[in-house]
């Protein structure tokens, strides 16, 4: 399993300098190969190579290393957007979108990521520092904030190729690392996992992982924007994108703590996880307006994901069910019925008077499912 870690550098000013005038040459660099790319319909790495390698490496000092990765981002973002354009990401044949995305060649921002490798970019782990090629020459010692847990991460499993990017006044670098999956325990029942609004995550085994914080985070900036929006100047439109991210970082920092949680209480209890299959969030989760849709069900995915990766680490299983009609059916005897359901928080069956918190009651629908779910795609382990 591939996953990523971020570590937050702390260059000094001269470094600091260094990296921008690194970060600034490369993308510029790129964005001219890029130019040069779409005019002459020349794409794939090796071409692009040819035309392009000599004259960046001279224009914009930059090392053969270097140029050679320049010409490679761009080649991929041809790539990548190509496959877009194939696969109708991009608008049907004939739409404004796609003509325009035809018709313009890629541009690099200033600060957009850039990648390096171990020819560019050494890690010196106990030191918690990088050395760095930089079109100021190498630069050493350059300081870098790590937990424990992402230091360990790094050290035996970091692979190939880590970016450098610049973002709301801070640096960082984004390394790739390869984790070999644990296998597999034969699970011993499943945790069911409910996802919601009030509540984020509540499992089967009771415990309720509050939305409040988050919620109220995510007010607090709806209000904001709204007074931002009103004034349309340069720097509210700044200052809107700012808090755009550090909402979108509070509410990853949220999900990674909750999926913590969550991995923990199945792996103590030798249980497999049972999350919803997110496929049909947008019919459940019924709100006015669209936009919030939208940002719950990107923050469920988020969530989905790391309990997924969290879980492969530990050796945990995880199972994917149908969702549908689990917040009316009673877990204790099956009943369906929508007066099962006589308020948002509260669950009570009307044939059979089973009684629970209406979140805890879905969760345990969920994992009677995951159950099932493990039983059939697993019927053919057994019989071999
Ligand atoms: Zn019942």
């Amino acid at each position: 399993m591939k996953l990523v870690v971020q570590v937050r550098l702390l260059p000094t000013p001269e470094q600091a300098a260094a990296l921008e005038a690194t970060l600034r040459a490369v993308n510029a660099a790129a964005t001219w190969v890029s130019a040069l790319a779409h005019q002459r319909r020349v794409f794939r790495n090796y071409d692009l190579r040819r035309h392009a390698y000599g004259q960046i490496k001279d224009d914009y000092r930059l090392a053969a290393q270097a140029a050679q990765h320049v010409v490679k981002k761009v080649a991929d973002a041809y790539a990548t957007l190509h496959a877009n354009i194939r696969n109708g990401n991009v608008g049907r044949p004939g739409s404004a979108r796609r003509e325009r995305a035809l018709a313009t060649p890629i541009v690099f921002r200033p600060g957009a990521a850039h990648p390096f490798d171990d020819r560019c970019l050494s890690w010196q782990l106990e030191a918690r520092t990088v050395s760095i090629w930089t079109i100021a020459g190498r630069m050493k010692s350059v300081a870098f904030t790590a937990s424990a847990d992402q230091l360990t991460t790094l050290a035996a499993h970091r692979r190939g190729e880590s970016d450098l990017l610049y973002r709301d006044g801070r640096w960082f670098l984004i390394a790739t690392c390869d984790i070999p999956d644990r296998p597999v325990a034969a699970p011993d029942g499943f945790l069911g996992v409910d996802l919601g609004i009030a509540n984020i995550a509540t499992t089967s085994g009771g415990v309720r992982h509050s939305g409040k914080t988050l919620n109220a985070v995510r007010h607090r900036h709806r209000e904001l924007r709204r007074r931002l929006q009103a004034k349309q100047t340069t720097s509210a439109k700044r200052l809107l994108k700012r808090r755009r991210r550090a909402e979108a970082r509070f509410a990853a920092n949220t999900n990674h703590i909750i999926a913590k949680r969550i991995v923990t209480e199945a792996a103590r209890t030798g249980q497999g996880i049972a999350l919803e299959d997110l496929q049909g969030i947008r019919d459940r989760v019924r709100l006015r307006k669209p936009q919030r849709v939208t940002l719950h069900s990107w923050s469920f995915h988020q969530l989905g994901s790391f309990i997924a990766y969290k879980a492969a680490r530990q050796g945990v299983a995880v199972v994917y069910v149908d969702p549908a009609y689990t917040s009316q059916a009673c877990s204790s005897c099956g009943h369906v019925a929508k007066r099962n359901r006589p308020g948002q928080a509260t669950f009570s069956c009307t044939s059979c008077g089973f009684a629970e918190h209406a979140d805890v009651n879905a969760a345990r629908n969920i994992a009677l499912r995951g159950v099932t779910g493990w039983a059939v795609s697993h019927a053919a382990d057994d019989a071999a």
